[in-house]
C-alpha cells in the first residue's frame, strides 16, 4: 500500500494513500462506530454499506411490469402498487440498518459448534428477532395459517434486500419460507395445523435434509431410511451432510424436511419418501416438547458465508411424518427446490448489486491517474479512478448485468403470482411454462454473474479489493457457494436443455420466443430503438438455430446435451437479459427527459447489446464445434 498506516488518535488508524489523498479510516480493535465521519471528498472512511435500490427497483415493479395489474388477481386486492412499495421500503430499512452491519462481523467471528449445540455469531439473534417481529417470515404466506398473503413477487425482492445485505443471515430465514411452500402444497392437514403457524411466524425454523456423503447429485443413491412407527409416524434413521441451518440458537425448534426410504423402496428417485422431521417433538399445546432422535455431528468450515452454519445432520429413529405419498418424495421435494433455486438467483443478483454500489463508491473518491481527456480535478493530485474507460468498462458490465438482473428474475416473480392465481386456465398454463423454463436460467446465470461481478467489484478496488476489512472479498467468497448448491449450475444447465426445452416439443421455448418476438416488434416502431431491437433480433434468431441444431445432434448422440449445456444456458440468459433491455429502453425512451433512472436505461441498453450480447456469437460457434472437441481423449489421458 502506497501511503502506509499512519495512528491518528486513539485507536484510529489512516490506511490509506497519503500522496493522493484518499484516507479509508478504521478502528482498531474493531470499533468502528468511532471512525469520523467524511470531512470532504479527499477524506473518507471506506467500509462496504448497502442501500437498497429502492429507485431500479420501483421502475422494475412499476414501469416495465406494471405490477398493479396483480391486485386484479384473486386475493391480491389490497396488494397496490403504493402497498408493495412501502413494503419493501420497509424491508429495506431493516437490511440496511440491522442486517447490513452485522455482515462483516459475522464473517469474521464465524458459527461456533459446542457438544452437538451451534451459536450463531454475535447480534444474529436480536436480528432474527427483529425480522419476525417484522412479521416478514408470513409475508407470502396464505392467510389460514397467519400469513399475510402478499404476492410471491413481493417476497422475491425481499430476497434481493436480504441476499444483498447479509447473505449468511438470509439462508436461516430462506430454508422455513421453502419448507412452508412445501408443506401448503404437499402436507395433510395435521401436519398443516402443527407446524404451519410457527414455521409461518419464524418462531420455527425449517431446512431441507437431501445430501449425503455418497450422495450429492445423484440423490437416487441415498441411504437414509424410514420404517413405520406403528402408529402412523416413522422413524428415520441416517446421516445428511452440509445442511445449511441444520442447527443453531435462532428458533427453540427446527423443522427437517428429510428425504429418505422406506422398506419397500425400489432404486433410485423413485424409491425417495419425503418426511417432516421436527428437531423437539411438539407438545398438543404448540410448544417446541421433547428432543427427537436428531443431532448434530460437527459444522464445516467454509470459504464463505461463515456466519450460516453448514451442518452434518444425524437421524437416530427419529419421530417424522410422511409428507404427500410414499415413493413421491422427489415431486413434493421439488416445490420447495424450485423456490429455493429461484432464490439462490437472487442471491447472485443481491451480491452482484451490492458489490457494484460500493465498486461505484470506491472509484468516485480512489485518485489516481489523470483522466485521457485532461484532469477533471485540475486542484487535486490526480483524478477518480471513475474517469478511466477501464474502469468504466467494469461499471458499465456490473450495472448492465445487475439490471438486467433484477427485470429478468422480478418478471418470473410476477409469473408465479399469474401461475397461482390466474382465472384463465390459459395464462395460468404459460405461467407455469415460462416459470419452469426460467428456473433453471435464473439459478446458473444469476449465480454465475453473481461471481463474476463481485470480482469485477474487486477489480475495481485495485488491491484494496484483496484486503480483508474492505469487504470485497468477502462477497467474491460468499458468491461462489450459490453456483454449487441447490444444483451446481452444470445441473441446472442439463435440466435447461435436457429437459426443459424438449418438454412438450419445445413447447416452452415457441412461448418465450413468442413474447420476446411480439415485444421486440412493439419496440422496433421507435425508430431509435432501431438498431437494439436489430441486435437482440439476432441473437433470437441465434439461440433459435443452435436449439434446432443441438437437439437433432443430441438424437444421435448423447453426450450432446451434457458437452454444450452451459454455453446453451449462458446464451440464453444473455438473450433473455437482451430481450430485458429492449423493454427497459423503451420505456427510457417514452420518458425522455426525466430525471429518474428511466433517463439512464437507453445508454446501459446500448452498452448491453454492444458489448455484453456479442458474446452470443462465441457462445454459439462453441455450441455448434458440439460434444467431439470435449470427449475426444481418453479418460486415461487426463
Ligand atoms: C455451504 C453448502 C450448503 C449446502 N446446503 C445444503 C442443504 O441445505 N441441503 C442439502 O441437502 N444439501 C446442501 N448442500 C449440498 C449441495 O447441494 C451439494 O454439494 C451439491 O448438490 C453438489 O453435490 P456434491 O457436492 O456431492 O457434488 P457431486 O455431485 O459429487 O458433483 C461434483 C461435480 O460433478 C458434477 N456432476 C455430478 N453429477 C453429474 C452428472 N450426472 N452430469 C454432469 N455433471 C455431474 C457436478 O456438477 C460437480 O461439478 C450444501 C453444500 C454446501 C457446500
Amino acid at each position: 500500500m502506497a501511503g502506509g498506516s499512519f495512528l491518528l488518535a486513539d485507536g484510529l488508524v489512516n490506511d490509506g494513500d497519503a500522496k493522493s489523498g484518499v484516507f479509508y479510516w478504521k478502528v482498531r480493535r474493531g470499533d468502528r462506530s468511532r471512525a469520523p465521519a467524511p470531512t470532504n471528498s479527499f477524506n473518507v472512511r471506506f467500509m462496504p454499506t448497502y442501500r437498497a435500490p429502492l429507485a431500479d427497483i420501483r421502475f422494475v415493479l412499476e414501469d416495465l411490469l406494471d405490477v398493479g395489474q396483480l391486485a386484479t388477481l384473486p386475493g391480491y386486492a389490497d396488494a397496490t402498487p403504493d402497498v408493495l412499495v412501502a413494503v419493501i421500503e420497509e424491508a429495506a430499512k431493516l437490511c440496511e440498518d440491522v442486517l447490513a452491519p452485522l455482515n462483516q462481523p459475522g464473517d469474521a467471528e464465524g458459527c461456533h459448534y459446542e457438544q452437538g449445540a451451534v451459536r450463531t455469531p454475535r447480534g444474529f439473534r436480536d436480528a432474527y428477532s427483529a425480522f419476525i417481529q417484522g412479521g416478514w417470515p408470513a409475508m407470502v404466506a396464505t392467510p389460514d395459517f397467519g400469513g399475510q398473503g402478499l404476492p410471491k413477487i413481493s417476497h422475491v425482492v425481499l430476497d434481493e434486500l436480504l441476499c444483498a445485505s447479509n447473505l449468511s443471515f438470509s439462508m436461516y430465514p430462506l430454508l422455513g419460507h421453502g419448507a412452508v411452500g412445501a408443506l401448503e402444497r404437499w402436507g395433510d392437514d395435521e401436519l398443516k395445523r402443527r407446524f404451519l403457524p410457527r414455521l409461518v411466524d419464524g418462531s420455527w425454523a425449517g431446512t431441507m435434509c437431501l445430501t449425503e456423503p455418497h450422495a450429492g447429485t445423484d440423490l437416487g443413491m441415498i441411504r437414509t431410511r424410514a420404517v413405520p412407527a406403528g402408529d402412523g409416524a416413522y422413524l428415520v434413521t441416517g446421516t445428511k451432510i452440509f445442511i445449511s441451518a441444520g442447527e443453531h440458537d435462532l428458533t427453540d425448534n427446527i423443522i427437517h424436511l428429510v428425504l429418505a426410504r422406506l422398506p419397500d423402496a425400489p432404486p433410485g428417485t423413485k424409491g425417495i419418501s419425503l418426511f417432516l422431521v421436527p428437531k423437539r417433538l411438539p407438545t398438543d399445546e404448540g410448544t417446541a416438547g421433547s428432543p427427537n432422535g436428531v443431532t448434530c455431528g460437527s459444522i464445516e468450515h467454509k470459504m464463505g458465508i461463515r456466519a450460516n452454519a453448514t451442518c452434518v445432520m444425524n437421524f437416530e429413529n427419529a419421530r417424522g411424518w410422511l409428507v404427500s405419498e410414499p415413493h413421491k418424495g422427489m415431486r413434493a421435494m421439488f416445490t420447495m427446490m424450485n423456490g429455493a433455486r429461484l432464490g439462490v438467483g437472487m442471491q447472485g443478483l443481491g451480491l452482484a448489486e451490492v458489490s457494484y454500489q460500493n465498486a461505484v463508491a470506491y472509484t468516485r473518491e480512489r485518485l489516481q491517474g489523470r483522466s485521457a481527456r485532461g484532469p477533471a480535478m485540475p486542484n487535486a493530485e490526480a483524478d477518480p479512478i471513475i474517469v478511466h474507460p477501464d474502469v468504466r468498462r467494469m461499471l458499465m458490465t456490473m450495472k448492465a448485468h445487475v439490471e438486467g438482473m433484477r427485470a429478468l428474475t422480478y418478471w418470473v416473480g410476477t409469473l408465479i403470482d399469474v401461475e397461482e392465481r390466474h382465472p384463465d386456465a390459459g395464462r395460468r398454463e404459460e405461467a407455469a411454462d415460462l416459470v419452469a423454463l426460467m428456473t433453471p436460467v435464473i439459478k446458473a446465470f444469476c449465480t454465475d454473474l453473481g461471481f463474476e461481478m463481485a470480482n469485477l467489484a474487486l477489480q475495481c478496488f485495485g488491491g484494496h479489493g484483496y484486503i480483508r476489512e474492505y469487504g470485497m472479498e468477502q462477497f467474491v467468497r460468499d458468491a461462489r457457494i450459490a453456483q454449487i448448491y441447490e444444483g451446481t449450475n452444470g445441473v441446472q444447465a442439463m435440466d435447461l436443455l435436457g429437459r426443459k426445452v424438449p418438454e412438450g416439443d419445445g413447447r416452452l421455448v415457441r412461448r418465450f420466443v413468442a413474447i420476446v418476438e411480439r415485444d421486440l416488434a412493439a419496440a422496433a416502431e421507435l425508430p431509435t430503438l432501431v438498431p437494439i431491437v436489430e441486435r437482440v433480433r439476432d441473437a433470437v434468431e441465434r439461440l433459435e438455430r443452435v436449439t434446432g441444431t443441438t437437439l437433432a445432434r443430441a438424437a444421435k448422440n448423447p453426450d450432446e446435451i451434457g458437452a454444450v449445456a452451459a454455453e446453451y444456458l449462458r446464451l440464453f440468459g444473455l438473450v433473455a437479459v437482451g430481450w430485458m433491455w429492449t423493454r427497459m429502453a423503451q420505456i427510457g425512451e417514452s420518458k425522455a427527459g426525466s430525471a429518474g433512472v428511466a433517463a439512464s436505461k437507453r445508454s446501459t441498453a446500448e452498452f448491453f447489446v454492444t458489448k455484453l450480447l456479442p458474446e452470443t456469437q462465441s457462445l454459439a460457434a462453441r455450441i455448434d464445434a458440439g460434444a467431439a472437441p470435449v470427449m475426444a481423449l481418453d479418460a486415461t489421458a487426463f
